[in-house]
């Protein structure tokens, strides 16, 4: 529910509004984006009580409008929030007008690897460094990551090359740590409704890029940004990565290119792909990097190794340095394309 107040509302009619949420143990939010003041009420409402809060809301003095808000995820919801949302890492953007680069290699191997990648994807234009340092394999005698070495590493790769870093946490009690070296944190696909790992994620108040997970719904995909919302975190850019294929003969998974349009417009959060998970082979990753962005994606996440015949994990989806730059190219031509550009 969402109550929007009259333009001369007093500052005591809006306390009273909230007042009156918060004594039937709900909780209220004052909404941005609006010229008038917009209270909404976070919290589920039974059916029961509904009818009954939504005329006592209505009969209270310096209240305009009482409007339901038919989605169950509200906070992510762009009925709850009509503008969309600009996430900031530090001074990048997501979510604005131009389209923003993430890219780097699966897993941080070593040192020469990480900083030959960071210098190559900044040069390109990569607006973010990723690689992960706890990696979440299929098989347990998979290459894990570096662990704390990893984190470093990536640390020290991004002051090194002025960029900013993104890796992935996967327990829950890593979040702390991990905040403390890098600037964005992931929630990989596998993780999507680790339920606790959400809510130390959104606790932690750092930007989080959060995966969709391989046989989610989107609705379920919005419940799981919603767990990071409902901890006052507002930074959340979700990322689609593919889906359970129909058969894996040629792809690795099948990149749902749909979700892009849907989520943007069910939702006011910014809405990444990952290309280089999304189909699995790099010899496939231009093709449907540029159909992302065609298809209005804030942005990519791409895998890139300076080796990727080596590389320790996914190196048959990693471009090399050199094709990223070729992609990138293309990419400012489809962004331009559609009025938008590459950050
Ligand atoms: C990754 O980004 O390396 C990764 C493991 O991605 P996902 O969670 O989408 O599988
Ligand atoms: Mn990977």
């Amino acid at each position: 529910m969402i109550i929007l107040m009259d333009k001369e509302a007093t500052s005591e009619q809006i306390h009273a509004v909230m007042e009156m949420i918060t004594a039937r143990g709900l909780r209220a939010l004052s909404l941005p984006g609006s010229d008038h003041v917009a209270i909404g009420i976070a919290s589920a409402i039974a059916p029961d009580v509904r009818p009954d809060l939504f005329n006592s809301l209505k009969a209270m003095p310096g209240v305009g409008h009482v409007v339901h808000v038919s989605r169950p995820y509200k906070l992510a919801s762009r009925e709850f929030h009509a503008a969309s949302s600009i996430v900031r890492v530090r001074t990048v953007e997501i979510g604005g007008d131009a389209c923003v680069l993430i890219a780097g290699p699966c897993a941080v191997e070593n040192r020469d690897q990480i900083f030959r990648t960071a210098e190559a994807v900044k040069r390109a234009g990569a607006k973010l460094l990723r690689g992960g340092a706890f990696k979440p394999r299929t098989s347990p005698y998979s290459f894990q990551g570096l662990h704390q070495e990893g984190l470093e590493l990536l640390r020290e790769a991004g002051e090194r090359f002025e960029i900013a870093t993104v890796t992935e946490v996967i327990d829950p009690h890593d979040v702390d740590t991990v905040k403390q070296y890098v600037d964005m944190l992931q929630i990989g696909a596998r993780n999507m409704q680790n339920f606790p790992l959400l809510i130390a994620a959104g606790k932690s108040g750092h930007p989080v890029l959060l995966k969709r997970g391989p046989s989610a719904t989107l609705d379920e995909f919005l419940f799981a940004a919603e767990y990071i919302l409902a901890q006052e975190n507002d930074n959340v850019v979700l990322c689609e990565r593919g889906v359970h294929p129909l058969d894996r003969t040629y792809t690795r998974n099948t990149l749902d290119l749909n979700a892009v349009p849907v989520l943007k417009d069910i939702s006011h959060l910014p809405v990444i792909v990952d290309p280089s998970h999304g189909i699995g082979f790099a010899r496939y990753v231009p093709a449907v990097s540029r159909a992302a962005i065609a298809a209005g994606a804030d942005g990519l996440i791409v895998e890139v190794h300076p080796d990727p015949q080596k590389a320790l994990s996914d190196g048959q989806q990693s471009l090399t340095p050199e094709q990223f730059e070729t992609l990138v190219v293309s990419l400012r031509c489809v962004a331009q394309a559609i009025g938008r550009e590459i950050a």
